[in-house]
């Protein structure tokens, strides 16, 4: 069992927030919500390998967050020494996602709807923030997730000007919800992700849900740190009554 008391009041202190007001959730897809990272990877290498890029699976992982196109050019100039044309960068991230599509069909991540249901029973406001443009898992989201992620309360790699792990994907998501960081819960399972929203001041949860070890959460500065989506889900509401119930 947590110490949650204790996580707590130590953030509170270290962010000099007076307290935390749980009143947004600012949540990640690919690998949060959606089974989906393995998928993304597999993809990314069968592209690079098409494209001449010399890359392995795994990479993926540390990358995720990213924009298609800052990936691309995080590729190319390691491979060929030079910056990806925005022309380069449209054409393969194109033929990812056109690959990422002949794949299995993604599944959504055990325990996800339950948090997001909590998330909506308790009247917080929600907020997707992802770095993806993909639109074959954005769409599947009103079917997957029903009323969770209102339309206007999308952040996608096409709002941004810099992807995760820069903050600003996660303060368009608190900008989106009218909060400020001590009203805000992010959800992340990627260090570049758990770095964007900790720099953006949420309160961050990050998942392990893939080979990313908790350890490099924790460096990338989540708050907290659960081993899967299903563990996040039914510790949610004691959280969420502790923060609420917290007195330093
Ligand atoms: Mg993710």
């Amino acid at each position: 069992m947590t110490d949650n008391k204790a996580i707590l009041s130590d953030y509170i202190l270290r962010r000099r927030y007076r307290r935390l007001q749980p009143l947004a959730a600012l949540v990640d897809m690919d690998g949060t919500l959606y089974d989906s990272m393995d998928n993304h990877a597999t993809a990314w290498e069968l592209m690079c390998k098409e494209a001449g890029l010399s890359v392995s699976h795994d990479e993926f992982f540390l990358y995720e967050g990213m924009t298609g196109a800052q990936t691309i050019d995080l590729l190319m100039q390691r491979c060929f020494n030079r910056h990806a044309t925005q022309d380069e960068c449209e054409k393969l991230y194109h033929r990812k996602t056109e690959i990422f599509k002949t794949l299995p069909e993604v599944k959504p991540m055990e325990g996800a709807k339950d948090l997001t249901e909590i998330m909506k029973e308790v009247g917080m406001r929600r907020v997707l923030v992802t770095g993806s443009g993909q639109s074959s898992l954005l769409g599947r989201l009103d079917k997957d997730f029903p009323d969770v992620f209102d339309k206007g309360m999308r952040v996608t790699s096409r709002d941004v000007t810099h992807g995760k792990p820069h903050p600003e994907p996660f303060i368009r998501g608190m900008q989106l919800a009218d909060v400020t960081p001590s009203q805000a819960i992010a959800i992340d399972n990627a260090p570049l992700g758990v770095k964007s929203a900790a720099t953006a001041g949420a309160f961050t949860i990050g998942v392990v849900t893939g080979p990313v070890p908790r350890a490099e959460l924790e460096a990338a500065g989540a708050a907290i740190v659960y081993d899967s989506m299903r563990e996040c889900a039914d510790a949610f509401p004691q959280l969420l009554y502790d923060m609420l119930t917290l007195t330093l």
